[in-house]
């Protein structure tokens, strides 16, 4: 699915939907965004685990 001219960060990119592993996801053709509608970014997640680890020492 395309949704034409939305990307968020260009104003004026085509965004193609696609799935990956983390579920659908939005990138931009002509900026290389990537938006994540359904997921959250992972980044966060693993950002937090290394704080925990830091911390248990
Ligand atoms: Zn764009």
């Amino acid at each position: 699915m395309y949704l034409i001219k939305s990307c968020p960060r260009c104003d004026k990119g085509d965004l193609f939907e696609d799935r990956d592993e983390y579920g659908s996801y939005a990138q931009c053709f002509q900026c290389g965004y990537v938006e994540y509608p359904e997921a959250v970014l992972p980044l966060e997640q693993a950002k937090a685990e290394q704080l925990n680890r830091r911390g248990r020492r």
